[in-house]
């Protein structure tokens, strides 16, 4: 689970890290009154799960209340990376004499959390990755103890070499480290983290993702999770793993094995699917049914592929549940369905007379078909 920025911040700061408090608005108006209490220059900053935000346009510097309700309201009325903004931060503006890169995140390779430093932060960052690989110093941790404060102040030291400037932030470290294993954290990062001109080290932007897997011990971050899409939330509740995808074939598939091997048969054949969705093991028509509702919700949906493979998930229910869905919501377009296994008779014989659905008695032919109505090449 990604957290927004403000939120992120409000638990770096329950760690000691040093942090610019600001408030968030929802409206322009709220954005300006929110500028004028805490006067003086203030950055507007929107809240959003993507990353680059200030290349898209998304934080602005305003001087005055006015100001701010202008940028609030550009910044509200953007998307960026394809998520509408719908909330933006106000924070009293730093002065930055330099951007630092702090980060700590899970080394899959290495089997470690790694620490990630530079000296080089800033919005530029992945490029620096990219392109000046060596300024980017990684130190991989023991495990959740045993990070010490030396360590901490040497890997301070690669990217300033002032020492009081190092100590502040080897503290930062320190702390940000603590967040990282307390919080069950897959990422924690500060970038950038800034040095002022008057020598204080501060965070001026933070990043946390969280392990779902771990949201059950983390009741304060699980509560962040207030802005999910209604769908999500469903999809959550009902146990679908869904990840929405930019093509056209919406896919409802048991089983993630299968379900990746949908994906890419179908971007075999040329076709691009909408979704990635597996509805698990255990049947149950109201899975099905929940399943149908998110993939039809894109209006980018010009087929569904089912494809089910019948172990423990009886194809009747399965098809139980496309018949309910066929009833309850406005599915206007072509379905087809391929479904084998335990009980795929009854199956076969319930979604017999279901108008707009067709069988497929392979995987193969059924992507095929499902690709061939996306392309509008059947009827
Ligand atoms: P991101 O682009 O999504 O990572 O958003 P950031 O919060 O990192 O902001 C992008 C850039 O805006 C930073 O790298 C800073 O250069 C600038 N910025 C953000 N906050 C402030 C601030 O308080 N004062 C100044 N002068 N610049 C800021
Ligand atoms: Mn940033």
């Amino acid at each position: 689970m990604n957290l927004h920025e403000y939120q992120a911040k409000e638990v770096f700061a329950g760690f000691g890290i040093p942090i610019v408090a600001g408030k968030v608005a929802t409206t322009a108006e709220e954005a300006a009154t929110l500028a004028r209490e805490l006067g003086g220059t203030v950055v507007v900053k929107a809240q959003v799960h993507a990353g680059g935000r200030g290349k898209a346009g998304g934080v602005k510097l305003a001087a005055d209340p006015d100001e701010a309700r202008q940028h609030a309201e550009a910044i509200l009325a953007l998307t960026i990376k394809g998520i509408p903004v719908r909330k933006v931060l106000v924070v009293p503006a730093a002065e930055i004499a330099k951007e630092y890169y702090l980060g700590v995140t899970l080394d899959r390779g290495a089997k470690r959390a790694v620490i990630i430093a530079s000296a080089a932060g800033g919005v530029d960052i992945e490029e620096v990755a990219a392109q000046t690989p060596e300024k980017i110093h990684r130190f991989h941790l023991p495990g959740p103890t045993g990070f010490r404060a030396y360590q901490a102040r040497a890997v301070a030291l690669k990217i300033e070499p002032k020492p009081e400037v190092a100590l502040k932030m080897a503290r930062v470290l320190q702390k940000l480290v603590e967040v990282y294993w307390a919080s069950d954290a897959s990422l924690v990062e500060i970038n950038p983290l800034v040095l002022t001109p008057g020598g204080e080290v501060v965070a001026l932007d933070a990043k946390m993702v969280v392990d779902d897997n771990a949201l059950f011990r983390q009741p304060r971050l699980a509560a962040f999770r207030e802005d999910e899409s209604e769908l999500a939330a469903a999809a959550r509740t009902m146990g679908l793993s869904f990840v929405p995808l930019k093509g056209n074939v919406g896919c409802v598939v048991n089983g993630a094995g299968l379900a990746m091997a949908t994906m890419d048969l179908i971007k075999h054949y040329g076709g691009e699917p909408a979704n990635f969705l597996d509805i698990g093991g255990s049947s149950n028509p109201e899975k099905v049914t929940t399943a149908m509702r998110i993939v039809m919700a894109d209006p980018d949906v010009k087929a569904v592929l089912f494809n089910i493979f019948g172990g423990i998930t009886r194809c009747d229910d399965v098809a139980k549940g496309i018949l309910t869905a066929l009833e309850e919501l406005n599915v206007n377009v072509p379905v087809v369905v391929r479904l084998t296994g335990t009980n795929e008779d009854i199956a076969q014989r319930l979604l017999s007379q279901a108008k707009g659905v067709e069988s497929a008695e392979t995987m193969d032919a059924a992507v095929k078909a499902a690709l061939a109505h996306a392309a509008g090449r059947r009827g």
